[in-house]
């Protein structure tokens, strides 16, 4: 039995589409399975849909979070829940193609528990975009020593994957990079990334930029470390000239010297500044995490014991 879990938001227009396609996959293949979807707060007829959605297919759970929470924790919702033997997370704009959902079911059968879908291509997108999400794995990869493939969110987890997963505590989850900690034996599938067809990307710029700081400060101390690195160097740098300028005062060829204070004081006070940043960040995600707020509310669970309001 396999739960297929997606995060909606604000895809109202066409998320009955994407079921029905699911369902016709999962059909024709024969495969057992359930549905839950979580709504992270959309803002259109994205509930009305799903709970229409749900007259068709009964084995329809639909949680609804009080508010757009993000999609790291509407996954979080719905990992929390999942039952069934197997849990499939996929996107609810087609862009994870329903068409490879029996490939990863059948890696799953063959004993591997996780699947992780790999991009193959990464769909259209702006040229800029590609070659940012390029030298982002790199550097991700390199940076916390885990997978340096083009990680993507639709991936398959076994019962015993996912309760190692809700295991971790952190509030500030990155579920690529999670299941790639987690280790089991875990295989990837390559699928393309078909383009979307409604809507447009929930992602902007500022939004990219934070899940990349998150996403490094999530599984690496190593940029604390990069400013240990800097400070040292400075210091044998601040040696040598330390030598050489006693060296120009004793034989008396000393300039007076007014650019090379002014470079140096804005060379280190940047550095420290950057410095302080980096150190900053982190405290930043301590507290955080200290305060220890639920990840997301729940507004309305139809599988909870409560009425479920049509609004
Ligand atoms: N999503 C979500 N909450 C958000 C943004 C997106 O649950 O705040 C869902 C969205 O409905 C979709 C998936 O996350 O099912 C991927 O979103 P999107 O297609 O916008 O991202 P992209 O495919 O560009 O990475
Ligand atoms: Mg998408």
């Amino acid at each position: 039995m396999v739960t297929i879990l997606m995060p909606v938001y604000n895809e109202g227009a066409s998320i009955r589409q994407t079921l029905s396609q699911v369902e016709q996959v999962l059909g024709e293949a024969d495969i057992p399975h359930s549905y839950l979807l979580v709504d992270d707060g959309s803002t259109d007829d994205t509930w009305q849909q799903l709970l229409l959605a749900r007259q068709e297919l009964p084995g329809l759970r639909l949680v609804r979070l009080s508010r757009n929470f993000g999609k790291e924790a509407a996954l979080c919702a719905g990992l929390e829940r999942a039952g069934g033997d197997a849990v499939i997370v996929m996107d609810a704009d087609l862009q994870h193609p329903p068409r490879y959902l029996p490939r990863m079911v059948e890696l799953w059968q063959q004993g591997y528990e996780i699947v992780d879908g790999v991009k193959a291509h990464r769909g259209r997108e702006p040229f800029f975009r590609r070659w940012g999400a390029a030298l982002y794995y790199r550097l991700f990869g390199r940076l916390t020593g885990l997978s340096q493939q083009p990680l993507s969110d639709f991936k398959l987890l076994s019962r015993r994957a996912l309760e190692a997963w809700k295991q971790l505590p952190e509030r500030d989850t990155y579920f690529r990079g999670m299941s790639a900690w987690l280790g089991f034996a875990r295989c990837q599938m390559p699928f393309e990334v078909e383009p979307r067809r409604q809507g447009r990307t929930k992602w902007r710029f500022s939004a990219l930029l934070r899940l990349f700081v998150d996403s490094i400060i999530a599984y690496t101390a190593a940029p604390l470390l990069l400013v240990g690195v800097m400070g040292l160097v400075m210091l044998a740098a601040a040696a040598v000239l330390t030598v050489q300028t006693l060296w120009m005062y004793f034989s008396h060829q000393a300039q007076t010297g007014f650019s090379t204070v002014i470079l140096l004081q804005l060379f280190i006070g940047s550095g420290l500044m950057l410095a302080l940043s980096v150190i900053g960040l982190y405290i930043g995600k301590i507290y955080e995490e200290v305060k220890g707020r639920p990840r997301y509310l729940v507004q309305e669970d139809t599988d909870a014991l409560l009425p479920v309001d049509p609004r």
